[in-house]
Protein backbone atom coordinates (compact mmCIF):
# COMPACT_ATOMS: atom_id res chain seq x y z
CA UNK A 1 0.00 0.00 0.00
CA UNK A 2 1.62 3.51 -1.22
CA UNK A 3 1.70 5.60 1.85
CA UNK A 4 -0.04 8.86 2.48
CA UNK A 5 1.08 12.07 0.73
CA UNK A 6 -0.03 15.68 0.17
CA UNK A 7 -2.42 16.34 -2.69
CA UNK A 8 -0.82 18.57 -5.46
CA UNK A 9 -3.95 20.28 -5.90
CA UNK A 10 -5.12 21.41 -2.70
CA UNK A 11 -2.30 20.38 -0.60
CA UNK A 12 -4.01 18.23 2.07
CA UNK A 13 -2.30 14.58 2.66
CA UNK A 14 -4.87 11.84 1.53
CA UNK A 15 -4.34 7.72 1.21
CA UNK A 16 -3.45 7.03 -2.35
CA UNK A 17 -6.40 4.28 -3.88
CA UNK A 18 -4.43 0.84 -3.74
CA UNK A 19 -4.85 0.29 -7.66
CA UNK A 20 -3.55 3.92 -8.43
CA UNK A 21 -0.23 3.63 -5.25
CA UNK A 22 2.42 6.35 -6.51
CA UNK A 23 0.84 7.38 -9.65
CA UNK A 24 -2.15 9.01 -7.87
CA UNK A 25 -1.25 12.87 -7.13
CA UNK A 26 -4.24 14.13 -6.07
CA UNK A 27 -7.00 13.50 -3.24
CA UNK A 28 -10.45 11.95 -4.15
CA UNK A 29 -12.07 15.50 -4.06
CA UNK A 30 -14.49 16.10 -6.83
CA UNK A 31 -12.53 19.74 -7.48
CA UNK A 32 -9.03 18.34 -7.06
CA UNK A 33 -9.35 15.72 -9.76
CA UNK A 34 -11.17 17.72 -12.34
CA UNK A 35 -8.26 20.70 -11.77
CA UNK A 36 -5.69 17.47 -11.74
CA UNK A 37 -7.36 16.60 -15.41
CA UNK A 38 -7.82 20.10 -16.04
CA UNK A 39 -3.81 20.39 -15.66
CA UNK A 40 -3.38 17.01 -17.81
CA UNK A 41 -4.94 18.63 -20.43
CA UNK A 42 -3.18 21.99 -20.55
CA UNK A 43 0.51 19.78 -20.54
CA UNK A 44 -1.03 17.14 -23.31
CA UNK A 45 -1.61 19.93 -25.13
CA UNK A 46 1.31 22.04 -24.77
CA UNK A 47 3.40 18.88 -25.97
CA UNK A 48 0.75 18.13 -28.88
CA UNK A 49 0.47 21.66 -29.82
CA UNK A 50 -0.82 21.03 -33.42
CA UNK A 51 -3.74 18.36 -32.73
CA UNK A 52 -6.40 20.03 -32.49
CA UNK A 53 -5.73 22.17 -35.52
CA UNK A 54 -4.67 19.07 -37.24
CA UNK A 55 -8.23 17.52 -36.45
CA UNK A 56 -10.03 20.43 -37.72
CA UNK A 57 -8.17 20.30 -41.21
CA UNK A 58 -8.90 16.56 -41.05
CA UNK A 59 -12.37 17.40 -40.87
CA UNK A 60 -12.33 20.12 -42.89
CA UNK A 61 -11.11 18.05 -45.98
CA UNK A 62 -12.99 14.53 -45.50
CA UNK A 63 -16.17 14.29 -47.06
CA UNK A 64 -18.12 11.25 -45.72
CA UNK A 65 -19.19 9.29 -48.79
CA UNK A 66 -20.09 6.21 -47.41
CA UNK A 67 -23.32 5.95 -49.48
CA UNK A 68 -23.03 3.35 -51.71
CA UNK A 69 -20.81 0.21 -52.64
CA UNK A 70 -17.60 0.53 -51.22
CA UNK A 71 -15.58 -0.65 -55.02
CA UNK A 72 -18.49 1.59 -56.94
CA UNK A 73 -17.48 4.76 -55.07
CA UNK A 74 -14.75 7.53 -55.98
CA UNK A 75 -12.04 7.54 -53.92
CA UNK A 76 -10.94 11.38 -54.62
CA UNK A 77 -14.73 12.24 -53.82
CA UNK A 78 -13.98 11.94 -50.37
CA UNK A 79 -11.71 14.81 -49.79
CA UNK A 80 -13.05 18.37 -49.94
CA UNK A 81 -10.86 19.65 -52.38
CA UNK A 82 -11.23 23.48 -52.37
CA UNK A 83 -10.75 23.06 -48.60
CA UNK A 84 -7.57 21.27 -49.67
CA UNK A 85 -6.17 23.88 -51.95
CA UNK A 86 -7.54 26.39 -49.06
CA UNK A 87 -4.99 24.71 -46.33
CA UNK A 88 -1.78 23.93 -48.71
CA UNK A 89 -1.85 26.15 -51.97
CA UNK A 90 -3.00 25.38 -55.33
CA UNK A 91 0.44 23.55 -56.29
CA UNK A 92 0.46 21.53 -53.36
CA UNK A 93 -2.83 20.85 -53.93
CA UNK A 94 -3.00 19.60 -57.45
CA UNK A 95 0.35 17.53 -57.00
CA UNK A 96 -1.86 15.66 -54.43
CA UNK A 97 -5.13 15.41 -56.37
CA UNK A 98 -3.33 13.73 -59.26
CA UNK A 99 -1.34 11.59 -57.19
CA UNK A 100 -4.62 10.15 -55.94
CA UNK A 101 -5.66 9.89 -59.38
CA UNK A 102 -2.91 8.08 -60.73
CA UNK A 103 -2.80 5.51 -57.68
CA UNK A 104 -6.74 4.99 -58.27
CA UNK A 105 -6.02 4.40 -61.77
CA UNK A 106 -3.48 2.24 -60.76
CA UNK A 107 -5.59 0.06 -57.77
CA UNK A 108 -8.41 -0.75 -60.43
CA UNK A 109 -5.65 -2.02 -62.93
CA UNK A 110 -4.12 -4.27 -60.54
CA UNK A 111 -7.18 -5.94 -59.52
CA UNK A 112 -8.39 -6.23 -63.18
CA UNK A 113 -5.39 -7.96 -63.99
CA UNK A 114 -5.32 -9.98 -60.88
CA UNK A 115 -8.97 -11.33 -61.37
CA UNK A 116 -7.60 -12.05 -64.92
CA UNK A 117 -4.77 -14.11 -63.99
CA UNK A 118 -7.58 -15.92 -61.32
CA UNK A 119 -9.43 -16.70 -63.86
CA UNK A 120 -6.90 -18.07 -65.87
CA UNK A 121 -5.30 -20.24 -62.99
CA UNK A 122 -9.15 -21.78 -62.24
CA UNK A 123 -9.58 -22.64 -66.45
CA UNK A 124 -6.43 -25.26 -65.74
CA UNK A 125 -7.42 -26.69 -62.57
CA UNK A 126 -11.00 -27.20 -63.27
CA UNK A 127 -12.48 -30.05 -65.37
CA UNK A 128 -13.76 -29.36 -68.72
CA UNK A 129 -17.50 -29.98 -67.79
CA UNK A 130 -17.58 -27.84 -64.60
CA UNK A 131 -16.02 -24.99 -66.67
CA UNK A 132 -19.08 -25.26 -69.42
CA UNK A 133 -21.29 -24.93 -66.19
CA UNK A 134 -19.84 -22.08 -64.80
CA UNK A 135 -19.57 -20.58 -68.44
CA UNK A 136 -23.44 -21.55 -69.04
CA UNK A 137 -24.26 -19.99 -65.97
CA UNK A 138 -25.84 -23.04 -64.63
CA UNK A 139 -26.11 -23.09 -60.76
CA UNK A 140 -26.48 -26.59 -58.42
CA UNK A 141 -29.56 -28.80 -59.69
ZN1 LIG B 1 -7.00 17.63 -3.01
Amino acid sequence: MARKRPCRVCGKWFEPHPRAGKRQRACGQEDCRRERHRRACVAWHEQHPDYDRERRLRDRVRVDATVGEPLARDPLAEIAWDAARDAVGLEAAVIVEETGKVLALWARDAVRQQAAEITRKLAKVLPRPARDEIAAGAGPP
